[in-house]
């Protein structure tokens, strides 16, 4: 049976009365192409875990379990799981946990895995096709949370994408942009036309690699300042770095201006054109003036 055949999404639909639900962003992969290029870009390797975040009816889930140690596939719709206990019943592999995995422990997760069958797990690999609701907070919650995973592989809506890995200066650079690139190493998987999902969404998708960095490429005085700056920099986006920045942190204009000009920052310049070097500059330059 080939899992991501719109005859098998059809013949499960009807045997187990399921109805796809749009308000959860069901919209399941039909192309074994793009399959594998989701499973491939991790890496997977034999002592790996991966974590799935939202396995629909299972077939990343499945060439996941092919590769790893250990597969934990978190689902949030109920009617799902005994679907996925029938489509995955090959693998002893696969745990499935039916939950919101914006409210998934996951530091419990890899604690309850360091091993699988008394074997180390050496790596952790995220992978998933998200609904396109939760893309940016689940992502944030990962790095946010410090969830040591190697990578996390997922595709989403093209334009969050072109968001997420866009350089500063460019018109689709915003706060999210320099978030990920503080945190991770960003590449580009797949561009993937909305015509291979069952039902198809409205707008063409695209698949990312985002590799977590082992170490912070800053030396920040203050992590949770350059986050601060970088939110008040991009809330305000036509203002001047002087004007937007003014108020953060309790920070006076005079202090602003007196950072960024330590920084080597003209005060005239705005948050779309900052890298993630210069926003650590100001926010060092700021700290220093507690
Ligand atoms: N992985 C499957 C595929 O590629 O065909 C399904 C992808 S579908 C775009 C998204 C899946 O995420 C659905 O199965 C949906 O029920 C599930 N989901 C939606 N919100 C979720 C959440 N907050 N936590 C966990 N799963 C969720």
């Amino acid at each position: 049976m080939k899992l991501y055949a719109p005859s098998t999404i059809k013949d499960i639909k009807a045997r187990h009365d399921f109805q796809l639900s749009r308000s959860l962003g069901q919209n399941f992969l039909t192309d074994k192409n793009i399959i594998d290029k989701i499973v491939e870009a991790p890496e997977i390797g034999p002592h790996d875990l991966v974590i799935e975040i939202g396995p629909g009816i299972g077939v990343l889930t499945a060439e996941a379990a092919r590769r790893a140690a250990k597969v934990v596939a978190v689902e949030i719709d109920r009617k799902l799981i005994p679907i996925l206990q029938e489509t995955l019943a090959e693998f002893d592999n696969i745990e499935i946990l039916n939950q919101d995995i914006l409210k998934t422990d996951l530091h419990k997760i890899l604690e309850q895995n360091r091993e699988y069958k008394g074997q180390k797990i050496e790596g952790v690999k995220i992978i998933g096709n998200l609904p396109y609701y939760i893309t940016t907070p689940i992502i944030m919650k990962i790095l946010e949370e410090g969830v040591p995973a190697d990578s996390i592989t997922i595709m989403m809506q093209k334009e969050v994408a072109d968001r997420l890995k866009a350089p500063p200066g460019s018109r689709t650079y915003g706060a999210i942009s320099a978030a990920v690139a503080y945190y991770c190493r960003v590449d580009h998987v797949a561009n993937v036309p909305k015509e291979v999902f069952i039902p198809q969404p409205k707008v063409d998708s695209a698949v990312l690699k985002l590799s977590l960095r082992k170490e912070k490429p800053l030396e920040l005085a203050n992590e949770k300042l350059f986050f601060q700056c970088i939110k008040a920099g991009f809330g305000q986006r036509r203002k001047t770095l002087l004007n937007s920045l003014t108020g953060v942190g309790g920070y006076t204009k005079e202090q602003v201006e007196s950072a960024l000009s330590e920084a080597g920052i003209d005060s005239k310049r705005r948050a779309e054109t900052l890298g993630i070097e210069e926003f650590g500059k100001v926010a060092n330059a700021l700290q220093r003036k507690i």
